[in-house]
Parts: C-alpha cells; sequence; structure tokens
C-alpha cells in the first residue's frame, strides 16, 4: 500500500478520552473511531489487524480440528427461554422487538443456538465428537465500556462449542481448546496464562481464563512466578491422542495462577515466597466444560451404542478477538506508540522515502516495493510529500516492527537502512539484502494454510 493512497487518520494531539494507552494509542493511529459508547468503526488499519488476528484464529482452530461456520448476531428470544436465560441475563442482553412484535435479541453468546442446531441435525453417538466455532459480532450492554476496544459493547468474539458422548470426550475436547488457544496467543506476540477460573453455577475446575499480564488489566491475579517460563513453542502436537492433549493441561495449569475470584490464600502459601506474585491481568480467552447444562433442557441428546437416548457434554470456548488489539498493545509500546509483534502486524515493513520526487530515489522505493510484493510481503510505502521527521513519527507510531529508508546519500553507495522498531537498531545494506532479511523474518508467519481435518 502506498500510504499516499491509503486512508490513515493519524491524530497529532492525544485524546482526552482515552484512559489507558492501548486505547490512546489505536486512536492516535487511526484504527479506531467510536460510534458510541462502546461501539467502534473499525479503519482500514484497525481493520487489518484485526483480520491478521481471525486468520491465526481460524488457523490454529483448524488445525485442532474445529470446524469454522457462522451464526446471526440476531437470535429469537424462545431458544433463550428454553434454557432459562432469556430472565437470568439481565440488563446486559439487548432485547429487539420486529415488526411482528416477535422478541428478538442482539446475541451475547451461542450456546443455545448452536444446540438447537445440533439436535436440528444430529441424532447417532457415530456423529461424535464434533466441535463447531464461529467469529461473530456480539452485544452485551456492559454498565460500564471503557478502554476502547477492551470493555466494548458490540465486541468480535471467537466461540466454539464441543459435543460429545461422554464426561471424558469432552474434556478431550476442553483440553485441545487449551492447547489451540496457547498456541494462538503465541502466534499474536502474547504471553497468555491459563488460570484456574470460577465456574460460576456450574462450579468443578472445568474453566480456565487466559490472561494476559498488564497493569491496566481489569483482574487482580495470584501467580507462581515459574508459570511464566513456561512457552509452548514449535513443538508438534497431535490433537488426536488423549494423553498428549492432557500432559500440556497439566504442565500449564499445575502452578498456581488464579484470579481474584478463585484465589485461595492457604494454597498459595504453599507456594515458596519468593515465587508468589501478585499482578494485574486482561483477560483474552476462556473454556469450560458445563456438561449437560444445556442438551439437557434443550433436548440434545443423541442414540447410544445401546440404542438409548442419552445428552450429550458440551463445553463452550472463547477467545476475545477485538480484546486482542487492546491486550496486545498494552503489552507493546513504549512511548512513541506501538510496536506490533510480527505475526499480527497490519503491514510486515514501512518504506521510508526520505526524499520524494527525487528520481533515484523514487525508482529505488518503488523496486523496493515491488520486489517486497512479489515476495507475498506487505510493506507500507510512505511516498508522500513530507519532512524524514514527519515520516519518522508516523511509522513509529503505526508501529511496523521493520523500517527500511532510502535516501539519495545511502543510495550513492547502494545503501539503505534496516531498522527495527522494538531494539532502534540500525543496519546499513543493499537493498535486495534488505529484502531477504525481511523476507526471512517473516518466513515462519507467512503462508501457513491448513486444510480443513
Ligand atoms: P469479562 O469478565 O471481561 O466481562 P466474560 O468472562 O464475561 O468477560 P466470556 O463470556 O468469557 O467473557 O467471553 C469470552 C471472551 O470475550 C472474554 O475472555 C473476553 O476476552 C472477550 N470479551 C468479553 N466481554 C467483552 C467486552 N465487553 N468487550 C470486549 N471483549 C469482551
Ligand atoms: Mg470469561
Amino acid at each position: 500500500m502506498r500510504l499516499s493512497r491509503y486512508f490513515l487518520p493519524v491524530l497529532k494531539e492525544d485524546p482526552k478520552e482515552a484512559q489507558i494507552v492501548s486505547h490512546r494509542l489505536m486512536l492516535r493511529a487511526g484504527m479506531i473511531k467510536q460510534q458510541t459508547a462502546g461501539i467502534y468503526s473499525w479503519l482500514p488499519m484497525g481493520f487489518k489487524v484485526l483480520r491478521r488476528i481471525e486468520q491465526i484464529v481460524h488457523e490454529e482452530q483448524a488445525r485442532a480440528g474445529h470446524i469454522p461456520m457462522l451464526m446471526p448476531t440476531l437470535q429469537p428470544a424462545d431458544l433463550w427461554r428454553e434454557s432459562g436465560r432469556y430472565d437470568d441475563y439481565g440488563e446486559e442482553m439487548l432485547r429487539i422487538k420486529d415488526r411482528n412484535k416477535r422478541d428478538l435479541l442482539y446475541g451475547p453468546t451461542n450456546e443455545e443456538m448452536i444446540t438447537d442446531i445440533f439436535r436440528s441435525h444430529v441424532g447417532s453417538y457415530k456423529d461424535l465428537p464434533l466441535t463447531l466455532y464461529h467469529i461473530q459480532w456480539k452485544f452485551r450492554d456492559e454498565i460500564r465500556p471503557r478502554f476502547g476496544v477492551m470493555r466494548g459493547r458490540e465486541f468480535l468474539m471467537k466461540d466454539g462449542y464441543n459435543f460429545d458422548l461422554t464426561k471424558e470426550d469432552a474434556l478431550h475436547a476442553y483440553n485441545r481448546h487449551l492447547v489451540s488457544y496457547l498456541r494462538s496467543y503465541e502466534r499474536m506476540g502474547l504471553q497468555a496464562i491459563p488460570m484456574r477460573a470460577d465456574g460460576g453455577p456450574i462450579g468443578g475446575d472445568y474453566t480456565h481464563e487466559f490472561l494476559v499480564l498488564a497493569e491496566t488489566g481489569e483482574s487482580e491475579v495470584f501467580y507462581d512466578s515459574q508459570i511464566t517460563d513456561l512457552t509452548f513453542g514449535d513443538r508438534q502436537i497431535d490433537y488426536d491422542n488423549v494423553a498428549e492433549c492432557q500432559a500440556v493441561l497439566e504442565e500449564f495449569t499445575s502452578r498456581y495462577a488464579r484470579t481474584d475470584e478463585t484465589h485461595d490464600e492457604a494454597v498459595y502459601a504453599e507456594v515458596p515466597e519468593e515465587r508468589r506474585r501478585t499482578a494485574r491481568g486482561i483477560e483474552v480467552g476462556q473454556i469450560f466444560y458445563f456438561g449437560t447444562k444445556y442438551s439437557e433442557p434443550m433436548g440434545a441428546t443423541v442414540r447410544g451404542a445401546d440404542g438409548a437416548q442419552v445428552p450429550v457434554h458440551m463445553g463452550s470456548h472463547g477467545i476475545g478477538v477485538s480484546r486482542l488489539l487492546g491486550a496486545i498493545i498494552e503489552a507493546n509500546h513504549d512511548d512513541k506508540g506501538i510496536i506490533w509483534p510480527e505475526g499480527v502486524t497490519p503491514f510486515h515493513v514501512g518504506i521510508v522515502n526520505l526524499k520524494q520526487g527525487d528520481n533515484s530515489t523514487d525508482a529505488a522505493c518503488d523496486a523496493i516495493y515491488a520486489e517486497l510484493q512479489a515476495r507475498g510481503l506487505d510493506p507500507l510505502y510512505d511516498d508522500r510529500d513530507e519532512r524524514a521527521g514527519a515520516k519518522f513519527a508516523s511509522m513509529d507510531l503505526i508501529g511496523l516492527p521493520w523500517r527500511i529508508t532510502v535516501g539519495p546519500r545511502g543510495l550513492t553507495t547502494n545503501k539503505v537502512e534496516l531498522t527495527s522498531r522494538r531494539t532502534g537498531q540500525t543496519e546499513e545494506l543493499s537493498p535486495q539484502e534488505a529484502i531477504a532479511r525481511i523476507a526471512q523474518i517473516y518466513q515462519p508467519v507467512l503462508g501457513v494454510t491448513v486444510a480443513d481435518k
């Protein structure tokens, strides 16, 4: 993309309404525009990052054998009356009447609808296991929408639902989700720690929230510092292997890590004192096993091997896709702006032309731009007629991880500068070397295609 042709409405001043850094930087970098409390338009660059995050989620769900679909945002109230949640949900649910006075609602989540789809089409244990998911907008009329996209009213969520014959199988689905979530967050450049959460009325040990540590997090968390040493990395996993997935769950959940909702001083006291940590965290996902909570009242049963009808065991698993933009920025910025991790950056590399209008500099930039694109990379070329200082300030603000700076002086010896946004370190290289370096850096990030299992 050439910046002169793009729509990137960068703000010069800090917006007054933003209380936290990610909100401020998203507004300043022209990524979002608030339309009313907790409801945002996604301007092109914000939309691009949102899409990159969605893509990672899709790829990792496909790897785990989970099947994508799409359910509507509006749902009939009757389904929620069947589960009893129409009355229980309270003011957070946006209730709507259509012209025929039928009650609808803007879905805050989809357990009822997916259970309805399941009961309409699946009748035998032979069709199990089954995990379906979608990435769709949700609406929750939060009392206090704030912090930009972190606590919106309309927000994008990935929500997945597993259907299994037995509790044992459903717990394997739970573990698959845990593994796929660990992989997803790491690809986004985040460490999200699974913490034992409150199962609410469902109870039991079978829910974990994933938290990104950040000062601005809304949850207070308590953990054993050893847990921050764990990474999933690029190890291979067979998602059909029950023991392998269980081992990952045990590895990542055996150390103390809880939110204030489940914190237990007595258990925490068993952690050696020098490893006890208190911090704040942003919830970026949650997984649940809830058994037959919905399948029983809604009649989602299958014929078992012995011919008897049994309610299926279910779980639901959510990732806060739009909240993740805020969380990623909270964890990756400095006083000049955002520092995107390579996995989610809106553009892979910025090209700064120091002397726009100079024939040889323009030609060199055009050639670099074309070559990067030919290699499957997505560069942003700042071809505006602006001072170098202004171009650098915009690049730092929008936070592309790499910048290639091209000026007439360097070109006399066939040199450009390659600068890392994170470290600020600059190297002088030939244009070909700089392109090769960028291609190499992004090789692990690009071209991940996963066929549906
Ligand atoms: P919270 O405790 O933050 O209100 P929740 O536990 O009610 O969230 P879930 O039902 O677990 O949310 O939804 C799955 C994910 O969706 C959450 O982990 C979070 O990342 C995201 N999410 C929930 N509410 C919002 C919101 N108002 N704005 C943006 N993202 C949200
Ligand atoms: Mg939650």
